[in-house]
């Protein structure tokens, strides 16, 4: 593309015409015809094509201001009559404004709902009225907004309370009900009603129009060219790389282009990529098409004449302008709806609005936004024309939802999605149901678009291709839109509605009647499956049909009527479906225990069964309505209940369980995964309220209304097992049936299972109409079932619990009657746990127990009766009564088929033989037995008469079997199972039984007579104590175990310690050592009463002592010694930001880079961390070839990558698996000469000036001839005693030489991101700033963290410090001596000026603990010159004060101005250093001048040097200690005051400090002259540089708000910074400084070290070098990033009220800052931790190494 967007002039032609136009005279002109539309049309044919597009590119700007001045301005005085500026101020003075808020979310926007009064949960406010509405008060839910939607503030319909906010609060005056066009004149209201009239067609004209080179009538241009526009239109099925691809081949742009481009067409739906003449366009559109055509449809391509260009882009112009004008006034607003919907010629449903609605598919996304913004602000706005909409948009629904399934574009740009706004809102929908009879419209098009059936008529998603697929997953959205329809139940019904309804039901009941038996499975046999059916369409289909069902059922329970007519039709439906199944069952009957029935022959393990039973569910919660409402016993006669068939009722939900119940056994495993999943599905909590429990519930339903004998009878042939139970031996079935183990094992779990459905039947009584309860005792059994499992967070008990349509749980409502909240701490969330008082309602076979959750909650129980010290047993609950109409269902109980079942099992259980019978099979039929007992205890004490109860179990359990067998009865064999030994486990149960038994004959007998009291007592008796006798032995038996348990824990226990102990004893070797060490202090020859001091000739010298240390590697020990094998710590090198002052400072320059001196913004440094494991070298060189070679194999084999990047020197501790990046030799202490005579400073000085000085002209020897030239002074003399070509031996073993060689490039590579060189220069400076900087970043840490200096850095971090200094001291012997040496001369100049030394920095840009830690380190090298006797630690203090009173210069030259506050009262000792520090600043002051302000006040400039040196001189001790390996003073290990004198004592420093500079005033005189009038000094005072003060403070994360929906709000006005305006997709937080990126989008990548990148990956490389800490905001989700390849995700600091997070904003709790999980993030920062962080995330969590984090 050739021009640029700006630089296009707009055409002298216009500007003429432009000049002589008169917006008045066009106005009055209008206003004088009769056919404005043609007046108009024809203006505008002549204008807009000179307008816009003139060129390749659209100018936005001039455009937008000619359209304005010739186009609109004409058309606003036109309407208003007047000047626009005055008529519209006008009309917005009189205008009432509507008390709706209608503000409409942009995309991220965040809206709140209430969860107590929002009428669905599509009602939402926006920030605003939320923040002045009630339900902040309230429970409520924040999301971000996709786009779209509107605030529904002010709508009373959306709000069941509280529906204004204060601002939108009606004024009571206001009669809502006044015509808003009242206070408009005629005559206006007619000019306004013709110019939207005009305008609206025209738009809808152009935006509809689908010729490329023709115009409408009356718009043809005057003068038509040959331009044209080669125009590119959005699909949603070509990717952005296969466009950006294709447009740089077919119109030859750059990719940069391309990109552009191709954004435009994904955000506005079209974007022209070439303008010219046709030809050429015409070329470009067949590169693209042919291009594109290949493995899809082509890309959508239009040549179009610029003039239709022109009047399309002015038609949306139009719209917005519309939209504009309709602001200021409701009233026009008003009008704009009539003319939308005003019928046009061609009779209904021809008005404009329908129009445009009707051509919504074939329109550009661009256009479809602006009309559909139109719509939201005028018709949905206006009451009365939102009905008229809804209406017509009733009316298309079909066709609009037709054209939707073949639109290639999402549903959020389809006029489709317009329906939520109309839907939910309650009036109008019950309106649409009765008047457009919607609720059967929309059934009726979904059903139609799903057109593949069987045979009989059912739904077949077996062999669906890709379209079907898609339509499939289209179609969907008409469920919700049932959903809203159907969301509000109505609260009166008329007889209108009552017949639409049911008119809807019976099109609804047709789409069930498709599902009902729909992917039916045939169990395998033989083999295995070939392929998995397809079964995941139906189980979408149930899954979203779930709420409809339940909200139908709930609409049938508002109206008796309606109950009762849906429950025909449901009835016919499911008799009509039964109608078609009977494909050859025959009939057989069954007998067993003296009764038998009738049935047919069917088995779920050889014919077809089918999950999907729909109708049979819907009349199932039908029934329990009849019930719940008693209907049934209110009605009869109007119910069909004569004609139900119980045993028709139940077979299919019977043969649904049977199928669960063979698919736990294992018998259908050749049915492959997908089965499986139908089963899991089937009981999930999503589906299983209208699959599981309904099933249940019919079973229930049958049942009641059977001879239970006959029921069982039918469950036990289904089952499988009749033939089991029905022979008469049956009780002897061990000793048959021992054929085949499988089969016996088979049918011992189904017969469990049967078991459990038994219970089931008879005890799940929590639904109200089936059981007498309340609504909110169903949820409350719930939570408490899930809780007996184990404690739980909040977030996972919704996941347990079903939610209903609102996506409520109801939970809030009970939970606090079950459950007591316990907070989280650091780590963990909040849970609930179960009150104490509810664990006897525990049910053991709770019905929506898996088989897991029952054991899990088995053991649990059992653990939590053991504490109290309980019995064990785990017995029934007592539960609830039936209902009336399923009141019979108790009597399954007592029937003599279950107890001939129940016998049989105790009868089993007899003998111990395995195999037979099984322990939960067992434990089953005494939980049977047990709720009973339970059943008739509970109807004896309800009952004021005991001939009321009927029920009576006791008595049947004591008969005996019939005369043949004479079989024992079941309470015998109880008894005789009682002792078994075999049946330990269950003795309690038993035992619980028999008392319960007792307990019943007891009050039986009571009210019978009373003579038997005597000797049912007397057996209590014997009872109670042959119960002591049993609990004394269970006492002991249970302290054995208790002291077996504790035994156990303490050995795991031990284990744990002594693995972590194992990790530990490596580090303490060293540590220990030095420990030692420290208490030999006599052997030094400081006396012994002499404070401790680590630097200068006084300094303490520890006892030589030998070090040992462990390689974890090879476990043999090794002395540390210079001439020793090396000995190698892992560490890791990395670069940070962490202490920086100044993140504007731009990345060095690595090649050119100069790093000797830092500056005190410390903007960026190198770190050095470890994790304290030690290896001899060549174990861990050995250690890291086989990692590297390890890692070329999985490369090669996998092409997955691990968390490391192993070439780039990168490993896993083998010990601890921390990363690391190199490793750090460990060398021997420094020992130091003793010597006697040391020089003073003066003396110092002048040698060290001679030293120089021949190392100066010896350097320059070394140089090639061609620069010696230029210095021509006099060859310099060395000192005698100083031999400049002296070649000192070398102290080092071959391998530490190798190591320190290893370590240094390391630190060079990665902290200053070059390639390794072991020539650079740079190599030793890198080493000493990387140890500087670290002893910082450690200093401040212990600041941070208020911890002392000495005594509480973990050992790692001691023996990291030692040897990163100890190598220090040592690294010039690795590299070139002259060049260290050069290093020293350089860095010694910046204190004494050297005049051969060129450019060095003034004093305020060095950070002087990085100057002292170089200097000191790099003395080494001229030291070892040196053979005066001169001792190290002179030099070492020398320089040390040096540096010292230069700091206190440079504070005193940054310190701010004075503060006001009052003079204090300072001490004689303060005195002199006050007067001190003023001496010294008006020195300073001569020297640098009126810069420096005038401070009268001594005790401010003491406290400025004390505060602000002070981390220079703890930085000092830590090296010096670390270097010289001093123990440190008692007080530095504590936090006592008093420690700056002992701090100062240490480092044989004065504590007044000014001493050292008043001591050695005419010495230092000159330095510090030499100091102040560097140029550098006045240019930095007066705000040339970086002006950084004194102390530096540490530096925080940013703060966050603490609500988290105040940072939403942020990031969803904040826009992405490339695309002008756009709103960014995934706007995230840097941490570090607060800048606000565009993330993980292709607008915001950029170009690094040659790699496109994203937004995060850029910024880090700027703000973190390379390590980056940031909060995702729409995710709340923390990311961590290091490097390009590395990353993780982490918990954010914002907790809901349930002491849980929210990743990825899914739950919309309100979120709060929790400030210590945010501390810890800090601290993790601090600590340079984050990369080691994503490191151990990524070795947990394998697909964290997949995601590509560099784009984010
Ligand atoms: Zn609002
Ligand atoms: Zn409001
Ligand atoms: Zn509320
Ligand atoms: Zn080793
Ligand atoms: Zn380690
Ligand atoms: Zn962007
Ligand atoms: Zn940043």
């Amino acid at each position: 593309m050739a021009a640029a967007e700006s630089d296009r002039e707009v055409p002298s032609a216009l500007c003429t015409e432009f000049l002589n136009f008169s917006v008045k005279d066009t106005a009055s002109k209008w206003l004088q015809v009769t056919d404005l539309y043609k007046e108009v049309y024809h203006h505008l044919a002549r204008y807009v094509p000179k307008i816009y597009c003139l060129g390749p590119n659209l100018n936005p700007q001039s455009e937008d201001l000619l359209a304005q001045m010739l186009l609109q301005a004409p058309l606003e005085w036109y309407l208003c009559g007047e000047d626009p500026s005055t008529g519209l101020a006008k009309l917005e003075q009189n205008n009432q404004p509507s008390q709706l808020c209608g503000h409409v979310f942009k995309v991220g926007e965040p809206t709140y709902s209430c969860r107590e009064c929002a009428a669905d949960p599509t009602c939402v406010l926006c920030m605003q009225c939320f923040l002045g509405s009630v339900h902040k008060e309230h429970r409520y839910r924040m999301t971000t907004s996709g786009g779209g939607g509107f605030c529904d503030c002010g709508d009373t319909e959306a709000w069941k309370k509280g529906p204004y906010c204060q601002k939108h609060e009606p004024n009571i005056s206001d009669s809502c009900q006044e015509d808003p066009l009242a206070h408009l004149s005629t005559d206006m209201i007619a000019r306004c009603y013709n110019v939207f009239s005009v305008v609206l067609k025209y738009a809808v004209d152009m935006l509809t129009w689908d010729k490329e080179d023709e115009l409408p009538l009356g718009l043809e241009p005057p003068d038509r060219s040959d331009t044209y526009y080669c125009m590119l239109f959005n699909d949603e099925v070509h990717t952005y790389e296969q466009v950006i691809y294709t447009l740089q081949k077919a119109v030859n742009c750059t990719q940069k282009e391309a990109v552009s481009f191709a954004t435009t067409v994904d955000r506005d739906g079209r974007k022209s990529v070439r303008f010219g003449d046709f030809a050429f366009c015409e070329l470009a559109k067949s590169v693209i098409v042919r291009n594109t055509s290949r493995q899809s449809k082509p890309l959508r391509v239009q040549v179009m004449h610029s003039s239709v260009v022109a009047h399309q882009c002015f038609a949306l112009k139009a719209l917005h302008w519309l939209g504009h004008v309709i602001g200021y006034s409701d009233a026009l607003r008003r009008i704009l709806c009539q003319v939308g919907l005003e019928r046009g010629p061609e009779g209904e449903n021809s008005s404009l609005v329908d129009t445009l609605m009707l051509c919504d598919s074939k329109m550009w996304k661009g256009a479809r936004n602006v009309y559909h913004q139109l719509f939201m602000s005028s018709l949905l706005m206006d009451l009365k024309y939102k009905k008229l909409f809804a209406i017509q948009f009733a009316k298309n629904y079909r066709r609009l939802q037709t054209d939707f399934m073949e639109d290639d574009h999402e549903r959020v740009v389809s006029v489709t999605s317009l329906s939520v706004q109309l839907f939910t809102v309650p009036t109008m929908a019950r309106m649409l149901i009765t008047e457009e009879n919607l609720m059967t419209t929309i059934i009726r098009t979904f059903v139609d678009h799903l057109r593949h059936r069987d045979l009989q008529g059912r739904f077949q998603f077996e062999r669906y291709t890709a379209q079907q697929a898609f339509k499939f997953r289209r179609v969907q959205s008409l469920i919700g839109d049932l959903k809203y329809v159907l969301i509000s139940r109505p609260t009166e019904w008329s007889d209108q509605l009552r017949e639409k309804f049911l008119e809807g039901l019976d099109t609804f009941l047709e789409l069930l009647k498709c599902m009902q038996g729909m992917d039916p499975v045939v169990r395998q046999v033989g083999q295995h499956i070939e392929m998995e059916p397809e079964w995941e369409a139906a189980f979408t289909l149930q899954m979203k049909l779930t709420h409809i069902i339940s909200m139908i059922q709930e609409w049938c329970a508002t109206d008796e009527r309606v109950l009762i007519e849906a429950y025909k039709k449901c009835l016919t439906a499911l008799t009509h479906c039964h109608s078609g199944f009977a494909d050859g069952e025959q009939p057989i009957t069954l007998s067993m225990c003296g009764h038998s029935v009738d049935t047919i022959r069917y088995c779920v393990s050889q014919e077809k069964v089918s999950i999907h039973l729909p109708v049979s569910r819907l009349l199932a919660g039908l029934h329990v309505l009849l019930s719940k409402m008693e209907v049934a016993y209110r009605f009869p006669e109007q119910l069909p209940l004569s004609e139900l068939s119980p045993p028709m009722l139940i077979e299919h939900p019977l043969r649904c369980l049977v199928l669960c119940a063979q698919v736990h056994t294992g018998m259908w495993r050749r049915n492959g995964f997908s089965l499986v999943n139908q089963i899991y599905y089937y009981h999930n909590v999503k589906c299983r309220v209208e699959m599981f429990d309904k099933d249940l519930i019919m079973l229930q339903a049958g049942a009641s209304m059977m001879d239970p004998n006959h029921f069982l009878m039918i469950v036990l042939s289904r089952f499988e097992l009749y033939h089991i139970f029905s022979s008469a031996d049956c009780r002897k079935r061990y000793n048959r049936e021992n054929a085949n183990k499988d089969v016996v094992q088979q049918n011992n779990t189904l017969t469990e299972e049967m078991l459990h459905l038994i219970m089931m039947v008879v005890g799940e009584r929590f639904e109200a109409g089936i059981g007498q309860v309340e609504g909110c005792d169903e949820i409350k059994r719930e939570i408490l079932h899930q809780l007996c499992i184990r404690p739980m967070a909040h977030s996972e008990l919704v996941k347990a619990l079903p939610e209903n349509e609102n996506k409520e749980t109801g939970m809030e409502r009970v939970i606090d009657c079950v459950a007591s909240f316990k907070k989280p701490g650091v780590t963990g969330r909040g849970l609930y746990e179960l009150r104490p008082e509810c664990a006897k309602q525990f049910n053991l076979y709770f019905h929506h127990y898996s088989r897991a959750d029952q054991s899990k909650a088995e053991e649990a129980q059992r653990k939590l009766k053991r504490q109290n010290g309980e019995d064990t047993a785990l017995p029934p609950p007592v539960l609830p009564p039936f209902c009336p109409l399923f009141a019979s269902l108790v009597n399954i109980l007592q029937c003599d088929v279950l107890l001939g079942m129940l016998g049989a099992v105790l009868q089993w259980a007899v003998e111990p033989s395995a195999g037979h019978w099984s322990e939960s099979m067992l434990q089953r039929v005494l939980h049977l037995i047990g709720m009973a007992l339970l059943e008739e205890q509970q109807q004896l004490e309800n009952s004021s008469e005991d001939n009321d109860v009927y029920f009576n179990f006791t008595l049947k359990m004591s008969r005996p079997g019939e005369a043949p067998s004479n079989t024992a009865s079941v309470l015998a064999l109880l008894e005789n199972l009682q002792n078994a030994p075999h049946l330990e486990v269950h003795e309690g149960m038993i035992r619980w039984l028999l008392k319960t038994v007792a307990g019943i004959k007891m009050m039986r007998e009571r009210s019978a007579s009373t003579s038997t009291v005597t000797t049912s007592g007397s057996r209590g008796q014997e009872e109670t104590a042959c119960d002591k006798d049993k609990e004394e032995r269970k006492r002991k038996a249970e302290m054995a175990r208790l002291r077996r348990e504790k035994v156990m824990a303490q050995m795991s226990e031990m284990q744990r310690h002594f693995i972590n102990e194992n990790k530990e004893l490596f580090q303490q070797s060293l540590e220990e050592l030095d420990a030692s060490t420290s208490t030999s202090l006599e052997h030094s020859p400081v006396s012994s009463d002499a404070a401790l001091a680590c630097v200068g000739p006084r300094r303490s010298r520890p006892r030589e002592k030998r070090q040992v240390v462990t390689c974890i590697l090879c476990q043999e020990e090794q002395e540390i010694r210079a001439d020793g094998k090396a000995m190698v710590l892992a560490a890791f090198v990395q670069r940070s930001t962490v202490m920086s002052k100044n993140r504007t400072r731009p990345p060095h320059d690595p090649k050119h880079y100069d790093p000797l001196f830092m500056h005190p913004d410390l903007s960026f440094g190198t770190h050095t961390g470890s994790c304290g494991h030690i290896m001899h070298s060549h174990c861990w060189q050995r250690y890291f070839e086989a990692v590297q070679a390890k890692e070329q194999r999985r490369q090669q084999r996998l092409r997955v990558h691990t968390s490391y990047d192993v070439g780039n020197g990168e490993f896993l501790c083998p010990l601890c698996e921390c990363l690391s990046n190199t490793v750090i030799p460990l060398l021997p202490r420094t020992m130091g000469s003793s010597s006697c005579e040391q020089p003073g400073l003066g003396q110092w000085l002048k040698t060290s000036g001679q030293q120089i000085k021949a190392m100066h002209s010896a350097h320059r020897k070394l140089q090639p001839v061609s620069t010696v030239e230029e210095t021509v002074e006099e060859e310099c003399p060395a000192p005698e005693v100083f031999t400049v070509d002296y070649i000192p031996t070398n102290p080092y073993s071959s391998t530490i030489k190798e190591m320190l060689a290893t370590f240094g490039t390391a630190t060079y590579k990665v902290g200053l991101k070059v390639h390794p060189n072991e020539q650079d220069p740079r190599i030793p400076i890198m080493c000493w700033s990387s140890c500087a900087y670290t002893i910082q970043s450690i200093e401040r840490l212990l600041v941070d963290e208020k911890k002392p200096l000495f005594g509480s850095l973990p050992c790692r971090q001691d023996d990291c410090l030692s040897s990163l200094a100890r190598f220090g001291s040592a690294c010039w012997t690795a590299a070139c001596q002259p060049t260290v040496q050069g290093h020293f001369i350089r860095l010694l100049a910046a204190l004494i000026p050297d005049p051969q030394v060129e450019a060095s920095p003034c004093i305020l840009d060095v950070d002087m603990l990085h100057l002292l830690v170089s200097v000191v380190l790099s003395y080494g090298s001229v030291h070892s010159q040196d053979s005066s006797g001169l001792s190290v630690d002179a030099v070492q203090l020398h320089l040390f004060h040096l540096i010292t009173v230069a700091h206190m210069v440079q504070i005193l030259l940054t310190s701010g101005p004075e503060e006001v506050t009052m003079e204090q009262e300072s001490g004689e000792a303060e005195r002199g250093e006050e007067e001190g520090a003023c001496r010294l600043y008006n020195t300073l002051r001569t020297h640098v001048g009126s810069s420096l302000p005038e401070v009268g006040s001594g005790w401010h400039l003491w406290r400025c040097v004390k505060t602000g040196i002070l981390p220079y001189l703890r930085g000092a001790a830590l090296f010096f200690h670390h270097l010289h390996g001093v123990p440190a003073p008692p007080e530095l290990h504590a936090l006592c005051p008093g420690q700056w004198e002992v701090l100062c004592g240490y480092l044989s420093l004065p504590s007044n400090l000014l001493q050292l500079f008043h001591g050695q005033q005419e010495l230092l005189e000159p330095l510090l002259h030499g100091w102040c009038t560097h140029p550098g000094i006045q240019q930095t005072l007066q705000g040339g540089g970086v002006l950084v003060s004194f102390p530096r403070e540490s530096n925080s994360l940013v703060d966050l708000p603490d609500d988290y929906s105040a940072l939403i709000n942020q990031a969803s006005s904040f826009t992405c910074p490339k695309s002008g305006g756009d709103k960014s997709r995934a706007p995230t937080l840097c941490l570090v400084c607060g800048s606000m990126l565009c993330s993980q989008s292709y607008c915001c990548q950029t170009e690094l070290e040659g790699e496109d990148v994203g937004a995060c990956t850029a910024h880090t490389f700027a703000c973190g070098a390379g390590v980056g800490i940031f909060l995702r905001v729409r995710e709340s989700q923390v990311l961590f990033l290091a490097g390009k390849t590395k990353g993780c995700f982490y918990a954010p600091p914002y907790l809901d009220d349930y002491g849980e997070t929210d990743q990825g904003l899914r739950r919309g709790n309100p979120l709060h800052l929790c400030h210590e999980r945010y501390r810890k993030i800090q601290k993790l920062w601090r600590q340079h931790n984050i990369t080691e962080e994503i490191g151990h995330a990524q070795e947990a969590n394998q697909t964290l190494v997949g995601i590509d984090w560099q784009h984010l």
